[in-house]
């Protein structure tokens, strides 16, 4: 669904016309052609698509997204994301977004590498400025960014780099780690129950799912299901996530790992305490969302809700904490990745999962007082803070 619905904010929150105009167009939306030699007789060609929505807020902070299905309006609305899930947990970045539209599985190394300098080259003048920070997202990973430290020479031009090329300990678990916590944090809320026995399923395995399984089960929940793109798997009693996980690095799917299958339409509709959409984009919807029979919904995924399926979860009574809020923890830790190439300090994984949680713990807190004082769900409050902080800094700025 869209990121935010301005139509929706302003009921509660004054948008003046100015402000609104620039809240609904990226602030910049570029497309270049990455052109590689990547051997004496071919040359590997791709577009790509580089959206920073709205920097009031600090530099434009986003991912970059490799997949032969990219499109500018995915980018467009992944930065738009950034802009909210950054002012939401207050860190001093605005929403940007790299998507280029190439088949990240099939590339070798070496192409890979050429690709990165061949990107770097063409945003070297934003890039050695400090006005994009990228980041790893779907089909990049931290090699990549290794590749791009390595072409800018500068620490802080980039995060998601490993921890020994400049890299923060402990960014490879952020996210999950922030959405446990938010989970964590909701069954308490919601449903006044420790995160104990609580009964979790999480659809995706990868990076955000399987890290968010492991530190639920490690806290005492019991992941009745997990899945990925080829199947499902089930066990009342709950899975054994450390071995899941050995499985998963050995053979790269969960299929045949034992216990009972299901399918993904089967896992969304568990009767659970909490489901964690942790994949894809737009998988609860209009036609399955009437299916949910989970009592708190926290989105691991960027936008795994529908607007449609949204308004149904409300009328359910299903409680749901939204993306921005959910899986903030990874740009939590890229922030003070950031910081840390910035001051030349040196921080440990256990302080990283501190401010995670800390972090997601104070705005988990906001949000649920601004839902009460304007009786509304929580995806609604998380909006009205986050357009009402960057509205705020563009008067700062003199924008409007
Ligand atoms: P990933 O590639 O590591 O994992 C994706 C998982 O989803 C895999 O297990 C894959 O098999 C599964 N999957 C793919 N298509 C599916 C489908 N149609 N049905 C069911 N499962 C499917 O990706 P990730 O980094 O874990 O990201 C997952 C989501 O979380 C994305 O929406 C991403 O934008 C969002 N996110 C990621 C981060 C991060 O730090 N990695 C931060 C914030 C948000």
């Amino acid at each position: 669904m869209e990121s935010v619905n301005l139509d929706k904010i302003s009921k509660y929150l004054k948008i003046s016309d100015n402000a609104r105009f620039l809240l609904e167009h990226s602030e910049k939306r570029a497309i270049f052609t990455l052109t590689v030699r990547v051997s004496e007789d071919r040359i590997l060609a791709a577009e790509a698509y580089v959206v920073y929505h709205n920097t009031a807020r600090g530099p434009a902070k986003g991912g970059i997204r490799l997949s032969s299905h990219v499109t500018l309006e995915e980018t467009t609305d992944l930065a738009e994301r950034m802009t909210w899930k950054t002012a939401l947990v207050k860190v001093p970045f605005g929403g940007g977004k790299t998507g280029i539209v190439i088949e990240p599985t099939t590339m070798t190394l070496f192409e890979r590498i050429n690709l990165f300098h061949e990107y770097v080259h063409l945003m070297q003048g934003d890039l050695g400025a400090g006005a994009y920070v990228p980041a790893p997202d779907l089909g990049s990973g931290p090699q990549d960014m290794a590749i791009i430290y390595g072409e800018t020479h500068h620490l802080e031009s980039v995060t998601g780099k490993p921890p020994r090329v400049g890299g923060l300990p402990g960014r490879l678990e952020a996210t999950g780690r922030g959405v446990a916590h938010a989970a964590r944090i909701a069954l308490n809320t919601f449903l006044g129950m420790p995160v104990q026995g609580a009964t979790v399923a999480i659809q995706g395995f990868g990076n955000v799912g399987s890290w968010s399984a492991k530190f639920l089960a490690d806290w005492g929940a019991k992941v009745v299901a997990v899945s990925d793109v080829t199947a499902g798997i089930y066990d009342s009693k709950g899975l054994n996530v450390d071995r899941l996980k050995g499985f998963h690095l050995r053979h790269g799917e969960i299929k045949d790992a034992g216990g009972e299958r299901l399918t993904n339409a089967e896992l969304l509709g568990l009767e659970v305490d909490c489901l964690i959409p942790a994949a894809v984009e737009n998988v609860i919807t209009a036609e399955t969302a009437g299916n949910v029979r989970a009592s708190i919904v926290v989105e691991g995924a960027n936008g795994p809700t529908t607007a449609a399926a949204d308004d149904i979860l409300a009328e359910k009574g299903i409680k749901v904490v939204p993306d921005i809020l959910a899986n903030a923890g990874g740009v939590i830790a890229s922030y003070i990745e950031w910081r840390k190439a910035k001051s030349g300090s040196i921080t440990g994984r256990e302080e990283v999962f501190e401010s995670i949680e800390q972090l997601i713990g104070s705005t988990f807190e906001e949000v649920s007082s601004v839902a009460a004082e304007n009786r509304t769900t929580h995806r609604t409050a998380a909006q009205i803070c986050a357009v009402g902080e960057v509205i705020s800094a563009m008067h700062d700025r003199g924008w409007l």
